[in-house]
């Protein structure tokens, strides 16, 4: 028999590994396991080549407990080592990794510092008291014995073991005593093993599938194909609108199949992510750097052996390659996306609802997306339905909606029925309303409008469609100077609340007698304000400001102005004003008790009027 110390420095290597783990003890299962994983792959190879001679057999991976005995073994059939290379790879090659760590973090103490920092075999030592190794080699050599308590000190010997390959025994520690519950090990191999290359099995079943669609040929794989490994993923989600299959070798490696999920107006936090895997191991699904933050509502699975499986957020961020793939992905979501628009428009517009969330988000953020997406980002009608492109809308509009600066109009809605006066007053004037209604859309507006220098938007309700392009055009009314002053004064009155400015102009007789209007900027400052901070609430706590627009063209204003009854004039006066705030939605509480008994009140008057005549 063999005894020694392993070399390592420092003493008492184990009480701190432990300490550092402490977060994310699961982990010694992925490591185990991708060991067992790569000892089988390299007697695949070794195989093929000629250099493990003779039949390779099954190459399943097995992983049992033993309750009584109390431990967990990993066993495969693998390349196994004789007693050089366990000297070599397990004494010396895998302490160094455990001492590199213990330098690197020397002195430092936060918790999960490691939690992306595997030791390979010796986090095993997490849970364990002891650790044996019994392994055969696939080279004509005696079977060998390893075992360590986790203090330096390792024992080496013969041992009788008929199979190729090995047993990794684990000795689990009173404090780890949930390692030996079936459960707790079957949700831990679901984890980290379940799209592993090699069959994995656990209580006589095989836990994993290794040949994931994202390992395969697109050419191999059907419609059926995709929707099935998405199920396989996210059991309980609808069926995806469509997805990408990445499969990139230059500059790095990367492959991976990424899902557009159905998305609902008002989405959730995203629980379903991506997964990110290394060699077809799970390494995490936080892939916060690693794909572009506006792709974070994707689904599927990326899996790149450039990325270590011990990966830690400073790595990431520091690292070339991850730039160059998150590039990389943005380019191929780009693509895809002008892809399916050029080629099945109609399938393109009826996904927007979904899809328009990650294009807008994405032009927001991402400069480079934006030139992209400039093609396919549409914008549907609030009338017709119909979508147009940026290109689109100005083609189809620019004789009517430039403003005097020369600026493109985008004149928008944000709730068809609330606006509905407005959107038929501005497409009466042969103007083209589009629908922006979603979450992310008042943010889209502010930042398309720095982004493209030359449109400018504009809700519908913002002012009284004559106004809504603002041409600096003037109207004459019939009415006179005497009259429109005399008007002014009546519907002057400063609701609670609200700060009223009244304007009076000539429109079109058959426009409405009075249109309340919110300034395009105040509004926005006000809806920004009910979600953000300090800034917001100087906002918040300022009144609506409302623009009353009177039509000294409407007939009604000859019989208000020739009422002798000073009463009635003024509540018909009122009674006007209010209607135009109830299409604004500003007219509440009390206000709207009050109007509509006024309402009630000037039926009555008219009704005993009628009987007098
Ligand atoms: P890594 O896997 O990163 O090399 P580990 O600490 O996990 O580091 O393992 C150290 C070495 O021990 C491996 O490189 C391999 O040579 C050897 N080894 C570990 N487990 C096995 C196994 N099941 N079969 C054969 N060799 C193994
Ligand atoms: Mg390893």
């Amino acid at each position: 028999m063999q005894k020694g110390s392993i070399r390592v420095q420092t003493e008492n290597i184990f009480p701190i590994i432990k300490k550092f783990l402490y977060s994310e003890h699961d982990i010694f299962l992925r490591e185990l396991i991708s060991n067992a994983v790569d000892a089988t792959q390299k007697l695949k190879t070794l195989s093929s080549i000629g250099e493990a001679k003779g039949e390779i057999g099954d190459l399943s991976i097995s992983v049992t407990l033993d309750a009584t005995a109390k431990t967990l073994t990993i066993s495969d059939k693998g390349v196994g080592m004789t007693s050089e290379e366990v000297d070599k790879y397990i004494n010396q090659v895998a302490f160094s990794g455990a001492e590199e760590f213990l330098n690197k973090y020397k002195g430092q103490n936060e918790n999960n510092i490691i939690g992306h920092f595997g030791l390979g075999f010796y986090s095993s030592f997490m849970v364990s008291d002891k650790v044996e190794i019994i392994t055969k080699s696939f080279k004509d050599s005696p079977a060998v014995k390893w075992e360590c308590d986790g203090s330096p000190e390792y024992q080496l010997e013969e041992t009788t073991k008929n199979e190729r390959g090995t047993d990794i025994v684990l000795f689990i520690n009173e404090e780890s005593k949930e390692f030996l519950e079936a459960e707790r090990i079957k949700s831990v191999l679901n984890r980290f093993c379940r799209f592993l290359p090699v069959p994995i099995f656990f209580e006589g079943e095989q836990i994993n599938n290794p040949t994931p669609a994202w390992t395969r040929k697109p050419s191999e794989l059907s419609t059926e194909d995709y929707q099935n490994f998405y199920k396989e993923l996210y059991p309980y989600n609808e069926a995806p609108l469509f997805w990408i299959h990445l499969n990139v070798d230059y500059p790095f490696n990367l492959t991976g199949i990424l899902y557009f999920p159905r998305i609902k107006q008002s989405f959730e936090i995203q629980k379903d992510k991506i997964q990110l895997y290394s060699n077809q191991v799970f390494v995490t699904d936080e892939v916060k750097d690693i794909v572009p933050e506006f792709l974070m509502l994707l689904q599927g699975v990326i899996d790149s052996p450039d990325i270590p499986l011990n990966v830690s957020r400073s790595y990431l961020q520091g690292d070339p390659n991850v730039r160059k793939i998150n590039n990389h992905i943005t380019k191929k979501v780009a693509d895809k996306l002008e892809e399916i628009f050029n080629k099945d428009r109609k399938e393109f517009e009826e996904k927007w609802e979904s899809l328009g969330l990650f294009v807008k988000y994405g032009m927001m953020t991402d400069d480079k997306f934006l030139e992209k997406a400039e093609k396919f980002h549409v914008m549907q009608d609030a009338t017709d339905n119909h979508f147009y492109t940026l290109e689109e809308y100005k083609a189809s509009t620019s004789a009517l909606q430039k403003n005097k600066e020369g600026k493109q109009v985008i004149l928008y809605a944000t709730d068809n029925i609330q606006q509905d006066a407005f959107i038929k007053g501005a497409t009466n004037k042969g103007y083209k309303v589009v629908k922006l209604e979603t979450i992310v859309d008042a943010a889209f507006i502010n930042q398309m409008e720095m982004k493209w220098s030359d449109v400018h938007f504009v809700r519908v309700d913002a002012d009284i469609a004559d106004n809504l392009i603002d041409k600096q055009e003037s109207s004459d009314s019939v009415l006179n100077k005497e009259q429109e002053e005399q008007l002014r004064k009546l519907f002057e009155q400063q609701p609670a609340g609200l700060h009223l400015t009244v304007e009076v102009k000539g429109l079109s007789p058959e426009a409405p007698p009075v249109v309340a209007t919110r300034p395009e900027f105040m509004r926005r400052m006000k809806d920004m304000a009910a979600v953000s901070g300090p800034m917001g609430s100087f906002y918040a706590n300022m009144p609506d400001e409302v623009t009353l627009t009177i039509n000294g063209n409407h007939s009604i204003y000859q019989q208000i102005l020739t009422q002798n009854d000073s009463g009635t004039q003024e509540k018909l006066v009122r009674n006007l004003a209010d209607l135009a705030l109830l299409s604004q939605g500003l007219l509440k509480g009390a206000a709207l008790t009050t109007f509509i008994e006024r309402s009630v009140d000037l039926m009555a008057k008219k009704e005993v009027a009628g009987t007098e005549v």
